[in-house]
């Protein structure tokens, strides 16, 4: 097919959410898709990204038979695949032993909780649970080195023709009607969007057009510990998303490192790591998890957070985009007489995934690919 006969798509919002998006619109061959976005993966880490701070793991929401359960099948099922040895995308990935320990019952909706679909699934028996714990799991799953993987999924988009622009938007007439000419790099005769996707997290709660105030941030902090010999994964949780009880957790990551975390706090949106909660993290980590101890201190006695404190090599909190109704995922028509354009403009959203963007961007890619070639399909009156 010619270049010009391409309808062009703008995806807004670079992270994990619009990458994926962006990428799985460009791998149809059918569009010119072009990310604009404030901040990008290659950039250094910033409270506005969330996707930089996940840890980041796959483990099912409780949600069996829900729309949200079926995006989280589908991704898994392809990070699956992207994670087997061979795979160009494996090195973003480790396939690990994960284990749970539940102190209050998961809030099920269904008859089976989705997390016994996961490989070589099985319930602890009464002796591995500890002190307290009222249920547990151990299955396989994997972990992604979130950096890592982002860099990944913008060098697949843009070796497959994509195009990339820094910009940040105000008002999303601003992209209806002008598309990526306004943007720096971008030129007056530049083709305008035939269809806005707009992936751009907590951002929605601010931008033009949009305002979307059932957006709210879930904060998470974690530390960051050089532990190789560190190689499953294990959380405890006393308590649903937002709920401000604690969450405790490991991932190994491939390349060594080990996310500790953490917390999940509604509505706090401040921007930097809290001292304190770090001793805390590391406190509840180690009592989880003596394992990340280095195994010569673990030989002759019973490691402290004094002996993890050297292997710390990085600190951070993230804001989850969390909203009240879960994932907006939807068409909607925008009246092109309010930006001098003529008919029906389509603006599909996707944002809003909260504390489970990672675990599923497929699935909602997926749904927005179906969302733009109805709209692309319709005759807009
Ligand atoms: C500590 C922590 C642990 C987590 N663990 C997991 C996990 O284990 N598994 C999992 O699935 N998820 C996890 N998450 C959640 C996950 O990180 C988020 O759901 C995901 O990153 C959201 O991605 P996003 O692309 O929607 O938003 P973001 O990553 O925030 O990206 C938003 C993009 O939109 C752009 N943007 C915003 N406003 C504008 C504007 N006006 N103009 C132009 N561009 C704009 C930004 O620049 C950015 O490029 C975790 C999160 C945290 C904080």
């Amino acid at each position: 097919m010619a270049q010009t006969q391409l309808k062009q798509i703008i995806v807004l919002g670079a992270g994990v959410v619009g990458l994926t998006t962006a990428l799985k619109l460009q791998q149809e061959g059918k569009y010119r898709v072009t990310i604009v976005a404030e901040i990008l993966p290659s950039d250094h880490k910033s409270i506005r990204y969330t996707s930089h701070w996940a840890g980041a793991h796959h483990v099912y929401n409780p949600l069996n038979s829900t729309q949200l359960n079926e995006y989280e099948k589908e991704t898994f099922k392809i990070m699956w695949e992207m994670s087997a040895p061979g795979s160009d995308a494996h090195e973003c990935f480790l396939r690990i032993n994960q284990t749970e320990h539940f102190y209050h019952p998961r809030e099920l909706r269904g008859t089976t909780d989705p997390i016994e679909s996961f490989p070589d699934f099985r319930y602890l028996t009464q002796e591995e649970l500890p002190p307290k714990c009222i249920y547990g799991a151990k299955f396989r799953t994997f972990t992604i080195d979130t950096p890592v993987y982002l860099n990944y999924l913008s060098t697949r988009f843009l070796s497959l023709g994509g195009k990339m622009m820094r910009g940040s938007v105000m008002h999303i007439n601003q992209v209806l009607e002008g598309g990526t000419s306004l943007l720096p790099g971008g030129h007056e005769k530049d083709q305008l969007p035939d269809a806005v996707v707009v992936c751009v997290g907590l951002g929605a709660r601010f931008l033009g057009g949009i305002e979307d105030k059932n957006l709210y941030p879930i904060r998470g902090q974690t530390v960051i510990l050089r532990a190789p010999w560190v190689r499953t994964g294990i959380t405890e949780t006393y308590g649903g998303q937002g709920t401000g009880d604690s969450v405790t957790y490991i991932i190994a990551r491939r390349s060594g490192d080990v996310i500790v975390g953490g917390t999940r706090d509604a509505d706090d949106w401040y921007p930097k790591p809290r001292e304190e909660t770090m001793e805390a993290i590391l406190t509840r980590a180690l009592s989880l998890c003596p394992h990340l101890a280095p195994p010569e201190i673990r030989s002759v006695r019973t490691p402290t957070v004094d002996d993890i404190l050297p292997l710390v090599v990085g600190e951070g909190c993230g804001l989850r985009p969390a909203r009240k109704g879960g994932i907006r995922l939807e068409l909607e028509w925008k009246d092109g007489k309010q930006v001098r354009r003529k008919g029906k403009l389509p603006v599909i959203y996707n944002y809003g995934h909260g504390g489970y963007g990672f675990q599923s961007s497929w699935g909602c890619a997926s749904k927005v690919l179906e969302l733009v070639a109805t709209a692309l399909s319709t005759t807009a009156e």
